[in-house]
């Protein structure tokens, strides 16, 4: 939940959906072996794999269970886990786990089950199980968390258990990996990535988040500090490693004073898509920017540079950008011209519509491969930032034009976006609101689990 701002209730703080029950899990194991996985597992719905569109029926019938107080009974073994580091040696790994078994690594070397331990791949996780004496028990190799096979998502790890005669056996395992429905919220005082670093929130959500509302916001330049989100999205894990993100299903956006929500939904014998929270189609709509958001134009976008984007006599909007910074497509279109104009340098000229057509000046290089007639989609890259032509710096002269004639794209009257078809409606509705009960719910969760984790 948004604590701090007080004018305005967070839009999904006053909707009221049918309460419906979850099943969460708080593995208290896992705080004591690595509070900071555990911080983001707790917030963590569970789900069956694989995840049958749509998302949200499978977990009507779960129900909650409150978080069990620790045991002094408890009698299961001492988990350790840890995660590989770039030179690591497997000595150095057991090392870290607490194992001390003079068997173990030889057995590791020279068994031909073990062997893909022998490949360390930095960040992969390693997780030991020992008894209460420190005998292992159980040691686990999450070599390859999540691949995708035959359309599933498939995690494959090596287990390595006692023999009984004092030796080892070593077995490779796969299975399905489960999807996860997380929640993470922020706001931004330094970047977007700033911000989700933070929530703990894995690079292809923030990028995801960008992409589904880049026909509302500028995320390369109107971002403010003091702006804040909430996004509901899906991770891959297994046995609580995660394996891979899933998409996003709902965001909240809040940029300065006006508030972008988006959910995906899937309507009947169509294609799941991203809708406002009215039903409205994200899709279509030009592109607020033609610049493509990154980590490293993030950071850029917050700082006050003179090459603004504004629309000034110069007919066009410059935005000012690190050479090389990939340019994208603001809509669908073909290429009507691609090559040096005078002034313009290097120039790529869109046809979008019968009318409207849009050009990106400036550039250094153009998209590999890319020609007069091909045809683009919206948020391709078709080149990148450069001060070709009549350029004190690198940026990117960017022209929206109807009827051959520079207009200000946010002046002109565009195609009105897609809504849904009224016989979709019952059951976007009820999505909404499911997606709604998930964001408060898990709001209150992730406020109970922080103070876990400070404990
Ligand atoms: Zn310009």
């Amino acid at each position: 939940m948004f604590k701090k701002g007080n004018s305005a209730t967070p839009p999904l703080a006053g909707s009221q959906a049918r309460p419906h029950k979850h099943h969460y899990v708080t593995n208290s194991i896992l705080i004591v072996a690595s509070g900071l996985f555990a911080a983001a597992a707790a917030l963590a719905v569970v789900k069956p794999a694989p995840p049958p569109p749509p998302v949200y029926l499978a977990h009507q019938t779960l129900t909650l269970s409150a978080p069990q107080p620790a045991s002094h009974q408890y009698t299961a073994p001492f988990i350790s886990e840890t995660q590989i580091r770039s030179g690591d040696t497997l000595a150095a790994v057991l090392q870290r786990l607490g194992v001390q078994d003079d068997k173990l690594q030889p057995f590791l070397a020279n068994d031909k089950g073990a062997a893909s331990i022998y490949k360390l791949y930095p960040g992969r996780t390693v997780r030991a199980a020992l008894d209460a004496d420190g005998n292992l028990i159980r040691l686990s190799y999450y070599h390859t968390p999540g691949t995708s096979q035959d359309g599933h998502f498939v995690s494959k790890w090596l287990e390595v258990t006692p023999s009984g005669n004092g030796g080892y056996t070593a077995t490779e395992h796969s299975q399905a990996a489960s999807t996860q429905i997380r929640m993470g919220e922020g706001e931004i005082t330094t970047s977007l990535f700033g911000a989700t670093d933070a929530a703990h929130i894995p690079d292809a959500i923030t990028l995801q988040m960008a992409d589904i509302l880049a026909s509302k916001i500028d995320f390369v330049q109107d971002l403010r500090k003091g702006d804040r989100f909430r996004v509901v999205y899906e991770v891959y894990t297994h046995n609580g490693i995660q394996a891979g993100t899933g998409r996003v299903l709902a965001l909240e956006f809040i940029n300065g004073d006006k508030t972008y929500d988006a959910a995906w939904f899937t309507p009947a014998h169509q294609s799941g898509d991203y809708y406002d929270f009215h039903g409205k189609s994200l899709k279509g709509a030009f592109l607020r920017t033609a610049l493509k958001f990154t980590r490293i134009s993030s950071t850029f976008g917050m700082r006050k540079h003179p090459i603004r984007g504004i629309w000034t006599g110069h007919q066009g909007v410059d935005f000012a950008a690190v050479t090389g910074t990939p340019i994208h497509a603001t809509a669908d279109g073909t290429v009507k011209f691609i090559g040096w104009q005078h002034g313009y340098g290097n120039v790529i000229i869109l046809k979008n519509t019968d009318k409207i057509s849009t050009l990106y000046a400036h550039q250094s290089r153009f998209a590999k491969g890319l020609k007069k007639g091909d045809s683009v989609t919206q948020g391709e890259t078709i080149g990148y930032v450069g001060s070709t032509g009549w350029a004190t710096g690198p940026h990117l002269h960017y022209e929206f034009r109807i009827n051959g004639k520079p207009t200000n794209p946010l002046s002109a009257s565009l195609p009105v976006a897609r809504s849904l078809d009224s016989k979709d409606r019952p059951s976007f509705e009820k999505q909404i609101a499911s997606y709604k009960q998930d964001i408060l719910t898990l709001a209150r969760l992730q406020d109970n689990s922080i103070q876990l984790a400070a404990r």
